[in-house]
């Protein structure tokens, strides 16, 4: 076992899932930052996201699954977006079943 650990400048929400639960929500229509489409860097996609919002900030997941740290989004950003229909859930996994189907 190693005697030093260092910490990752970002958790990815799969490594948070352990430390808090986030918040997400579906937006399923193209997601416009800063008047440009917002394409998933992995596969392309441009819509049907799923946006987290955990403690660094908002990150998105594409329909393909690529999680990725938007650092235009925050925070104020998802409260602005997210409406009644957020839920909170216990877990990154609770919250991802109850989105993806
Ligand atoms: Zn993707």
């Amino acid at each position: 076992m190693s005697a030093t650990h260092v910490e990752p400048p970002l958790a990815t929400p799969a490594q948070a899932r352990e430390q808090m639960s986030g918040l997400m929500m579906p937006h399923p229509q193209p997601l416009v930052i800063d008047g440009q489409v917002r394409t998933c860097g992995g596969c392309g996609a441009y819509r049907d996201w799923i946006v987290i919002s955990i403690r660094d900030g908002v990150w998105l997941r594409c329909p393909a699954g690529h999680e990725q740290h938007e650092a235009r989004l925050d925070t104020a950003w998802y409260d602005q977006h997210s409406g009644p229909i957020t839920h909170q859930h216990d877990s990154y996994e609770d919250g991802l079943r109850h989105l993806v189907h």
